[in-house]
């Protein structure tokens, strides 16, 4: 059996769509289900499209995400290069093989002439009904055709599509796909003015040199297939042809339509997996990982937009992915991007990640919060109370804020609702009660306050409330006792004798 191999194969035209990301995780999980390898290749054979930075970024992308490549430009492999303007002098002799055995050949017309065919014949389109009146190899007398090179006219060349056969693509996800050849159009191969192939022949003959087995892309590639198909066999390469599968379309979270950067903006989410900035006007997109996603919740995420295992199963590590992934489990309906969805696995992976990694992570935005003086407080243990009310590690500080800083105002409705006249009475003789107290663990502290309460019958609401209004500042936060242990008995009470004095008159 030969080795699976697959690529993903982007256009640097700009930062990559996450759609894009989908498509290079399909191909990855189904490359190493296979154990087979995962190519990066860069297509970028139209200049007028290339935009500097996109490749670094996509290497960038892939590497946040874990998601490496055996073979690539910045690897290297057995097969480079894998740019594909450094691969110009390989796709010439195709070019010849073609126009060779009369399955392309040369016009010359000009973009001024195609327009004015494009006025003049409604729906044009370059092909066997129209061949035989525009400006080519195939109307010119060879001399002509030689003189016009020689003496430095620009052309194309276009393959020539026989009308009226039945082209037939096998996909793996949508089965078997046929097409009259007659719907085809003379593609353009290959362009004298930079001297290199368009997408469709560098495509072909790089998946065929680089052995590619399988070729995973967006559906918005199935209507080329058929041209590929066609390629395949001018080129006599048919027998080692890779086999198809057009994944889904990404679909706008209310399902109607594609899913583009504008469903992004309206509703807050990125469609990038990195920050981009434009290099050409400054306009910045945001992306997953600035937004405060772990890689690991965008990859599974991702795993399920086209894709389940078969069962309920959504929590899924990338190595579980790998063993359970198929194509033949893939969707042929686009998928809905349900970006709450996307948030709710983020919530997931910060659940599950060790408090130690998750207090390494909150650390910087600690230290940016409070001018980056050095804490004693445990961060691992404040991480751990807070954590369950988080969507993005960055959230944590808004969560946490309070242990750092001492409330010196107090939320109006909370005070009005919670203060009561006697609170202020009360939490003066707490502070007596904690300042008694030697071992200030969370469950001593607590037993002794509760003591206190039971023995003078007090309102055991009422002071729990005033008691966190005090330390918090308003009636959010963890466990109160929790909270008492990790500021400590001196912090505690001097929130408490700040509260009082702020407080006591208000009510
Ligand atoms: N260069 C194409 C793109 O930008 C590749 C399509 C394919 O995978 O064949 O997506």
């Amino acid at each position: 059996m030969k080795k699976t191999r697959v690529r993903f194969a982007p256009s640097p035209t700009g930062p990559l769509h996450i759609g894009g990301v989908r498509t290079a995780l399909y191909n990855y999980l189904f490359a190493k289900k296979q154990q087979g390898d995962f190519i990066l290749r860069i297509e970028d054979t139209d200049s007028q499209r290339f935009v500097p930075g996109a490749e670094d970024y996509i290497i960038e992308a892939f590497a946040w995400l874990g998601l490496s490549f055996d073979e690539g430009p910045h690897v290297g492999g057995k097969y480079a290069p894998y740019r594909q303007s450094e691969r110009k002098a390989i796709y010439r002799q195709y070019v010849e093989q073609l126009l060779k055995a009369g399955k392309a050949y040369i016009a010359f017309d000009t973009p001024a002439q195609l327009e004015a065919k494009r006025a003049e014949v409604a729906n044009f389109q370059y092909d066997a009904s129209t061949r035989d009146a525009m400006t080519n190899s195939l109307t010119l007398s060879e001399a002509d055709v030689k003189q016009r090179i020689a003496s430095g006219e620009q052309y194309v060349v276009r393959i020539k599509i026989e009308p009226d056969h039945t082209i037939v693509v096998n996909d793996l996800i949508r089965g078997q796909v046929t097409v009259n050849s007659s719907v085809l159009d003379d593609k353009v191969l290959y362009k004298s003015a930079d001297e290199l192939p368009t997408y469709h022949l560098a495509n072909i003959v790089d998946d065929h040199l680089m052995e590619i087995t399988h070729v995973i892309r967006g559906e918005e590639w199935l209507p080329s297939a058929p041209l590929h198909v066609t390629l395949y066999d001018y080129l006599g390469w048919t027998d080692t042809m890779p086999q198809f599968a057009h994944l889904p379309l990404l679909l706008k979270p209310e399902g109607n339509g594609k899913l583009s950067k504008r469903d992004g903006d309206r509703l807050g989410f990125p469609v990038f997996p990195l920050q981009w900035t434009d290099p050409a006007t400054g306009e910045i997109s945001s992306g997953y990982r600035e937004k405060g996603y772990l890689p690991e919740a965008v990859v599974n995420f991702l795993s399920l937009l086209g894709w389940n295992p078969g069962n309920d199963q959504e929590i899924l590590s990338l190595q579980d992915t790998i063993t359970l992934f198929s194509l033949e489990k893939c969707s042929k309906s686009g998928a809905k991007f349900d970006y709450k969805k996307g948030e709710w696995f983020n919530h997931q992976y910060i659940q599950q990640l060790p408090n130690e990694k998750l207090a390494e992570m909150f650390l910087p935005i600690v230290a940016q919060h409070t001018g980056g003086a050095p804490c004693a407080l445990p961060l691992q243990q404040i991480v751990a109370l807070v954590k369950d009310r988080v969507t993005y590690v960055k959230d944590l500080w808004e969560q946490a804020s309070f242990f750092y800083i001492a409330p010196t105002e107090y939320d109006e409705k909370t005070v009005q609702k919670r203060w009561k006249p006697e609170s202020a009475e009360q939490l003066t003789e707490l502070i007596g009660v904690l300042d008694g107290i030697d071992d200030f663990s969370a469950q001593n502290t607590e037993t002794l306050v509760m003591q206190w309460i039971t023995n003078k019958e007090y309102h055991l609401g009422n002071i729990m409330n005033a008691f966190r209004l005090a330390l918090v500042g308003e009636s959010k936060g963890p466990h109160l006792f929790d909270i008492t242990e990790i500021i400590g008995k001196t912090e505690t009470i001097a929130r408490l004798e700040r509260a009082i004095a702020k407080l006591k008159i208000t009510n």
